[in-house]
């Protein structure tokens, strides 16, 4: 399964595409320590709320959707 992932900076306008949602996260966690910005990113095309709690959880699946995974 692969899973894209988008993130961006609100407050330095960056946005970036993904193709591992572990690579995301490490761009996020370098760039809040780097910059103490608050990136926001975006698995697929689900709501932020979820992937905000995936990533507080430090797991890499995403649960309660598999709408659009499944399309492969
Ligand atoms: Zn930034």
């Amino acid at each position: 399964m692969s899973t894209r992932a988008i993130v961006w900076c609100p407050r330095c306008g960056f946005e970036e595409t993904f193709d591992s949602l572990s690579a995301a996260r490490e761009w996020i966690d370098d760039h809040e320590r780097e910059t103490g910005h608050d990136p926001s990113w975006e698995i697929g095309g689900m709501a932020h709320g979820v992937e905000r709690a995936g990533a507080a959880a430090g797991v890499c699946g995403i649960p309660g959707s598999d709408d659009d995974l499944d399309a492969e």
